[in-house]
Formats: C-alpha cells, structure tokens, sequence
C-alpha cells in the first residue's frame, strides 16, 4: 500500500536499532522512558522513595543508534548548562497488545539493549517548577543514544544484571537492574493499559542513582550484564 502513496516532500529513513551480530535492523516506532523507577534516583531527585513511577517520550527521531564496537558520537545539546546522564535498560517490544496481562507481558519483548536518557536537567528543571511539560528537557536531538539490541531468543529475560557507567573511566552509576521498582513486564502491562502499544515500541526503564552532568570531551561506557556495551562520546554541539 505504501508504494502507492506520493509524498509532497522527500522522506526519511525510518528510525532503527543495531542488532547484535546481525545486519537486519530493528525499527522504532515510539520510545516510552519511566520516570524515577530505582528507589536510590528517586531519593537523589528529591523523592520519598515511595512515589508511583510515571512515563515520558521520546520522538523516535531522538534516538542514537550505536554499533557494536565503534563509540557514537554525542553532540552536546544547545540550551542546557546541565546536561546529564542515565544509564537504563531499554526493552524493544516485537509484539504488541492492550490491557496485557504482567505474567503475559515479557513473550511482547523482541530484545534488549543499553540505552541513555540523556537529560537537559535544568530545562526539566523548569518544567518542574512551572508545571509544564518535560518535552525540552527530555526530548531533542540524540537525546537517546542505545546500543545493539540483543535478542531475547538469544538470552531469555533476565530479572537481575549488574548495570555500571564509567565516565571517563571512573565508576559513576553502579547498580543492578533487579532494583526496578516497577519491573519490565509491570511497566509493559501498565503501559498496555492507556496506550495500544504496537511493535518497533521501545521502554526505557529508568535509571539508577548517579546521574550528573557531561562535558565535550567525556567518554561514557555504559554496560548491563549480558547486553552489548554502549559506548559514547560527547562532542562539540552542532
Ligand atoms: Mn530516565
């Protein structure tokens, strides 16, 4: 059907992820990040520890595709002066589905990967305070770097694997993703519930405490036990 449609402006490629050994790519259709989901970030963003988590956006186009191996090349983002990191899991859904059921939910998952919430904190700051929308301080250009996806065919769906950010080198997020608050089949079930989520949909998950601002220059080495480390640079902005 879609060869048939004539477009007013050239088109674009459709957002994709790398698969790990594999030159098939993964598509991505919407990208879901739970806020505040380890009890230790909660605490450091000013939390009580017992707070619901909620969800944001990312337009797909934000995403950062990095291959295996090579760093990606971050450009530092205008606007901010605070521009931060977080490390979190991200699930890609090859299967999608309302109102599915939590025990029903981990056979929706089509891989897993490294990912980065990168985060203008000081224009999320503002939203904050004024009560309005994260959309500038969440979502820009690059703001979601994610390394290889590696298939859950290939290494089932693990509840507890060491999660670490090394920034340039030293040990800056230190923590274990069976720390969730909500886990990933909570989080696919309750977003099932407000959303018909459909596959190329992508969660990140949330990140753990340690998150702080990068420069130019800074190299970030974010690894999940079991996944594909990404690695990043952070370079002059555009
Ligand atoms: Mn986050």
């Amino acid at each position: 059907m879609s060869n048939l449609i004539s477009f007013a402006i050239p088109t674009w490629d459709i957002p994709s992820l790398a698969v790990r050994g594999e030159s098939t790519r993964f598509p991505i259709r919407r990208i879901f990040c739970v806020g505040r989901n380890y009890v230790e970030h909660q605490k450091e963003m000013g939390g009580d520890g017992r707070e619901q988590p909620f969800f944001f956006a990312k337009a797909a186009h934000d995403a950062l595709s990095v291959a295996e191996g090579a760093p990606g090349k971050v450009h530092y983002p205008p606007k901010t002066a605070d521009y931060h990191w977080e490390t979190e899991m991200v699930v890609a859904l090859g299967q999608g589905g309302r109102r599915i059921a939590v025990e029903a939910a981990a056979a929706h998952v089509w891989g897993y990967a490294v990912g980065l919430d990168m985060t203008r904190r000081d224009l999320q700051q503002v939203g904050k305070d004024k009560g309005r929308p994260w959309t500038f301080g969440k979502d820009f250009d690059q703001a979601a770097p994610i390394g290889a996806l590696t298939p859950a065919a290939k290494i089932g769906h693990a509840a507890k694997a060491q999660l670490t950010l090394k920034v340039n080198g030293q040990v800056k997020q230190d923590s274990n993703i069976d720390q969730m608050i909500w886990s990933v089949p909570e989080q696919i079930a309750f977003l099932s519930q407000h959303y018909t989520l459909e596959a190329g949909d992508l969660i990140m998950t949330g990140t753990p405490a340690g998150v702080g601002a990068a420069k130019v220059g800074d190299e970030l080495v974010a690894s999940i036990g079991g996944l594909v480390e990404l690695r990043v640079n952070i370079v002059a902005p555009l």
